[in-house]
């Protein structure tokens, strides 16, 4: 009998720059999911949104320091190396290939779950990996409409089963609720005021030490 290996989880993200917030549910859901390991996968240029405020290397850097001593963390840095904007379809696709049937476990928060439909090709997302979706504060997970309806269908009520297949379900996950954005860091460095404490100190000693996100170099 063949066995399954543990699930691959992926967060997606501009990661501009990295903070507790993700890297919280991050753990979170390694432990509860059971995952052989949490991919955190950093974009080159956002289909969706504004362009990241600094670019890529230093947002790799702030994220390979960050996840340092995390166990189980890992940062995947291919939609850096692909040319054009950075479509999950394709890094999904491209981590089927690689992983053939072990389960994908795509997570997401609430706000970017909600924005899904407008994503390139989205239907498709969950032909090769699950969704889990992390509850983030502030933001309602239940959609309605068409969406809710293809979500309903869709919906897994155990974690075990994401363990059963290699893609299909999707999962809803309370994870700690912590009303950090990276958002609200960029506005703290732009006014000098420091991240301590809210992502990794080597990650915030990195920023600091360059002066990047127009914090003061010290
Ligand atoms: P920004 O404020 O620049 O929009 P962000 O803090 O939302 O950035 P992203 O890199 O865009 O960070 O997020 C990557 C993923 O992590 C998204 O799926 C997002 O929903 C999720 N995420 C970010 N912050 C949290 C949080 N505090 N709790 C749960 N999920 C989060």
């Amino acid at each position: 009998m063949s066995v399954r290996p543990s699930p691959l989880g992926i967060l997606g993200g501009t990661f501009d720059p990295v903070h507790y917030g993700h890297l919280r549910p991050a753990v979170e859901l390694l432990e509860q999911l059971h995952l052989g390991e949490m991919r955190l996968v950093p974009g080159r240029i956002p289909p969706h949104r504004p362009p990241p405020r600094v670019g890529p290397e230093r947002r790799l850097a702030v994220l390979r320091e960050a996840v340092r001593d995390l166990p189980g963390l890992r940062v995947d840095d291919r939609e850096l190396h692909r040319d054009g904007p950075s479509f999950t379809v394709d890094t999904l696709r491209a981590l089927r290939k690689e992983e053939g049937e072990r389960p994908l476990c795509f997570a997401l928060g609430s706000d970017a779950f909600l924005g899904l439909p407008k994503w390139h090709r989205w239907r498709e997302l969950i032909t090769f990996a699950h969704l889990v979706v992390m509850e983030r504060p502030g933001h309602a997970t239940s959609p309605g409409g068409e969406f809710g309806q293809w979500v309903a269908t869709r919906r897994a009520l155990r974690v075990t089963e994401l363990r059963e297949r290699p893609a299909g379900r999707i999962l809803f996950v309370p994870v700690t609720q912590l009303d950090i954005s990276a958002t609200g860091v960029r506005r703290l460095l732009a006014r000098g005021e420091s991240a301590r404490c809210l992502m990794p100190e080597p990650a915030w000693r990195l920023v600091a030490g360059r002066g990047w996100y127009g914090y003061p170099q010290v």
